[in-house]
C-alpha cells in the first residue's frame, strides 16, 4: 500500500470510528472479486450486450424468453461473498454502519451477514408475475426456465415471470428509494464501495447525503465524478481495503466500550 492509500485508509477508518449514524453505498465493484460480471467500464457487459436488449422492460415485455435465455447463459448462482462483503458485516455488527445500500441484485451483502440492506435495484433471487403479482423464489423459477423457456407462472399462466431486478426503463422501488433517502439524510459517514457513481437516481443517494452534511469516503476501482467531494478516496480493490479499514477501526475502537 502506498503512503498516500494508507493514509486514506486511516482517514475513513477514524471518520467510521467517530461515526453515529455511517452508511455504506455499495455497486457491482464490490462483487467483482466474486465472480459477478459488472457492467460499465473495461471488460463490462454492457461492452458485449446491447443493455436495451437484453435488459429492457419493453424488450422484456416483447421477448421474455430472450432475457430468460441470457440469463440461463450468465446467472453465477453459485457465486461467494468475498471479504469486501464480509468486512461491511462486520462494520455493521461492530456499530459503525447502520445500512447497506446497494445498487447490486446478488444478495451478496445478505449472505455475508448484513441485516440492513437496501436494494435499489431489487433482487435477482425474487421473480415477480407482472400479470398477477404472484412471488416466486428465483430457484424454482430457474428450474422451470431449464425446462420451458420462458417459464410460466403457476398461479396464473402469464408469460411474464421477472425477476425483481430493476430493468432499465423501470422506475425504482419506491420504498427502497425512501429508506435510502432517510439514511443518506440522516448519515453523518458514507463508505461508498464499487460504484461508479454514475448511474441515476442511485447516485443521488451519496449526493444527498453529502449536501445533508456526510462525509464521503470512496474506494473504488478507478475515479468517480464525487471523488473531488470525498473526505478519503481509495483507488484499489475492495477485497483487500475494506479489511483493512476494519483492522484499524477495530485496532483504534480500544477504550470506546461500546460502539453507538
Ligand atoms: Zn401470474
Amino acid at each position: 500500500m502506498t503512503t498516500a492509500t494508507e493514509a486514506a485508509v486511516g482517514q475513513a477508518a477514524a471518520l467510521l470510528l467517530n461515526s453515529r449514524s455511517g452508511i455504506a453505498f455499495t455497486g457491482a465493484g464490490v462483487s467483482v472479486e466474486s465472480g459477478i460480471p459488472h457492467f460499465r467500464g473495461e471488460g463490462g457487459l454492457w461492452t458485449k450486450f446491447d443493455p436495451y436488449k437484453v435488459a429492457h422492460i419493453d424488450t422484456f415485455r416483447k421477448n421474455p424468453a430472450e432475457y430468460w435465455t441470457y440469463s440461463l447463459n450468465h446467472r453465477r448462482p453459485d457465486a461467494e461473498p468475498n471479504p469486501a462483503h464480509r468486512a461491511l458485516a462486520e462494520l455493521e455488527r461492530l456499530g459503525y454502519l447502520r445500512a447497506v445500500i446497494t445498487q447490486n441484485t446478488d444478495g451478496l451483502h445478505q449472505r455475508a451477514g448484513s441485516r440492513e440492506v437496501i436494494e435499489l435495484h431489487g433482487s435477482s433471487h425474487a421473480v415477480v408475475c407482472l400479470d398477477c403479482d404472484a412471488r416466486f423464489p428465483r430457484d424454482e423459477v430457474d428450474r422451470m426456465n431449464r425446462e420451458h423457456c420462458p417459464p410460466i407462472c403457476p398461479a396464473c399462466g402469464g408469460r411474464f415471470l421477472k425477476p425483481t431486478v430493476v430493468l432499465f426503463g423501470e422506475a425504482l422501488p419506491v420504498g427502497a428509494l425512501r429508506d435510502a433517502q432517510a439514511l443518506a439524510k440522516a448519515a453523518d459517514v458514507v463508505l461508498i464501495v464499487g460504484s461508479s457513481l454514475q448511474v441515476y437516481p442511485a447516485a443521488g443517494i451519496p449526493r444527498l447525503a453529502r449536501e445533508h452534511g456526510a462525509e464521503l469516503c470512496i474506494v473504488n476501482a478507478e475515479p468517480t465524478p464525487f471523488d473531488g467531494a470525498a473526505a478519503a478516496v481509495i483507488h484499489g480493490k475492495a477485497g483487500e481495503v475494506l479489511p483493512e479499514i476494519v483492522r484499524r477501526v477495530v485496532r483504534d475502537q480500544t477504550g470506546r466500550a461500546t460502539a453507538p
